[in-house]
């Protein structure tokens, strides 16, 4: 049972978002909940998708709305995301990297086949915007960042903010 009270935005470098999250075993009102938390969490850090590990939760789970609205939001459970075509490269941030900004080389389409919250397995092509968001995502669910994926000379410009965040996070374990 999840303590959905207790769920909070989760920022690099919790341990949370660096390790693989576990399958949905079964849907039900928690789970439910755990959903409106997230568009919760999601819509007021105006963000177009978010991952369970990313509030605390490591759940095989993320939602996306690419125009940020409430109605507009899709719920992945469980997904398999295969990329496929170009890769492509492009700014990009996380509400759990807070104020970096960065290309992130992704590829230009991907298939997605996840469950919905009533149970039903779906298919989706997915291209640009979703494309990106739907790794961007996945990666979440397999304990990876834009930390990890950004590149040489990325990681030396926004070093300052990086080891912000680290101290940060050294502070709250502290607390
Ligand atoms: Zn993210």
């Amino acid at each position: 049972m999840i303590d959905i009270e207790k769920c909070r935005i989760t920022h690099y470098p919790a341990d949370v978002l660096a390790k693989e999250a576990s399958p949905v075993e079964e849907i039900n009102d928690n789970i439910r909940q755990l959903v409106e938390k997230m568009k919760d969490v999601m819509l007021k850090n105006k963000g177009v998708g978010l991952a369970a590990p990313q509030i605390g939760v490591s759940l095989r789970l993320f939602i996306i709305s690419l125009n940020g609205t409430r109605e507009a939001v899709k719920v992945y459970v469980n997904p398999t995301v295969t990329p496929t075509g170009e890769l492509d490269s492009m700014d990009e941030g996380c509400l759990s990297v807070p104020n970096v900004f960065t290309k992130i080389r992704r590829y230009k389409k991907c298939k997605v086949t996840a469950t919905d919250l009533d149970g039903n397995e779906f298919t989706e092509d997915g291209e640009g915007l979703l494309a990106r968001a739907l790794q961007h995502e996945n990666d979440h669910i397999n304990g990876l960042t834009i930390v990890n994926r950004m590149g040489q000379t990325a990681g030396i410009v926004h070093r300052r903010q990086l080891k912000r965040l680290r101290e940060q996070h050294e502070q709250k374990r502290r607390m």
